[in-house]
């Protein structure tokens, strides 16, 4: 499934470090915000699978610079631009820096600055080709990935596809109303979001559809019995957490695709019966 039909990706600029400009900066939340990119020359722009990833380089003012990789969050059928959507990552105690490369994003970078960036590249992107019923995983920023996957699978004709996202509350969500538009034009989409620990705004709002966690009991009645494909990504207790679960409800390894954020990368396969 997920990485079968690589672009030639050295025979597009995408191999290179090329310099891009912000055009449009975005605050999606007290956390979360979004940044346009378009190429400062228009050439240097090339087509992505749904799923890829930027590589940016972050400069340091001692020593060399730092890469850090951003998935690319917009359509793919937005030519001439990337957006990226950027989680601050503070520190978890007043005696440590926080994050590099995303503090150097949300603080230092504006709407005219400039970014040295390759990509965009990587194998968990959506198989395309694929018809099978769709099921996108996420937990917090992970959605990335999955609105560039919801755009082109919507335009797939007929596809089912179920759009799952868990975060903290309302004030931690991103992209929720372009997620809501897409899921509004296209009768396919069941767009489902699990709130941790709901405002008394997000209530009133009306602004998720359930409490508490990606578990068996959610899934399985969110889904019925189907050969479905699966792409996670979220933090790592969530990966394992849904991972475990749709291997629970029968799901063959081979149909779940995932990537993490950080330095994890690989999932306890530990054989899991049927529930
Ligand atoms: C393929 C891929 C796609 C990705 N896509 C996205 C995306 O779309 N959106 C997104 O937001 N992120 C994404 N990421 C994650 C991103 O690449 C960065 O890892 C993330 O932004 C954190 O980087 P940073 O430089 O801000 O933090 P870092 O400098 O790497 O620090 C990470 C954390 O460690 C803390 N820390 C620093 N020093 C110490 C210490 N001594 N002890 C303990 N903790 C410490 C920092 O405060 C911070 O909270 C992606 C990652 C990958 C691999």
């Amino acid at each position: 499934m997920a990485g079968s039909e690589p672009i030639d990706q050295a025979a597009t600029p995408a191999a290179r470090f090329r310099r891009f400009r912000v055009v449009e900066k975005h605050r999606d939340n007290d956390l979360i915000s979004s940044f346009v990119l378009a190429p400062e020359d228009p050439a240097d722009w090339c087509t992505f699978h749904p799923g890829q990833f930027l590589s940016i380089k972050i400069p340091r003012t001692e020593g060399r610079p730092v890469l850090r990789n951003y998935s690319v969050s917009s359509d793919p059928a937005i030519r001439g631009s990337y957006r990226i959507t950027v989680k601050r990552e503070a520190a978890p105690q007043a005696d440590l820096p926080d994050g590099i490369g995303s503090s150097y994003l949300h603080d230092q970078i504006e709407v005219g600055s400039t970014l040295d960036m390759a990509g965009p590249r990587g194998h968990f992107y959506l198989d395309e080709t694929s018809t099978r019923p769709l099921v996108l995983l996420s937990g917090g920023v992970g959605l990335t990935p999955m609105v560039a996957m919801l755009h082109v699978a919507a335009r797939q004709t007929g596809r089912k596809i179920w759009f799952i996202h868990a975060c903290r509350n309302g004030e931690h969500q991103a992209l929720a109303d372009e997620v809501k538009a897409v899921a509004t034009q296209h009768p396919t989409i069941v767009s489902h979001t699990v709130y941790q620990s709901p405002t008394a705004t997000d209530r009133i709002a009306g602004r998720f559809n359930s409490e508490g966690f990606i578990d068996r009991e959610c899934l399985q009645a969110l889904l019925p019995p189907d050969d479905y494909e699966c792409y996670l990504c979220g933090p790592p207790a969530f990966m394992q957490a849904v991972y475990d679960t749709l291997r629970g409800l029968g799901i063959p390894d081979e149909r779940i695709a995932y990537e993490f954020f950080g330095p994890a990368t690989v999932l306890n396969k530990t054989p899991t019966e049927p529930l």
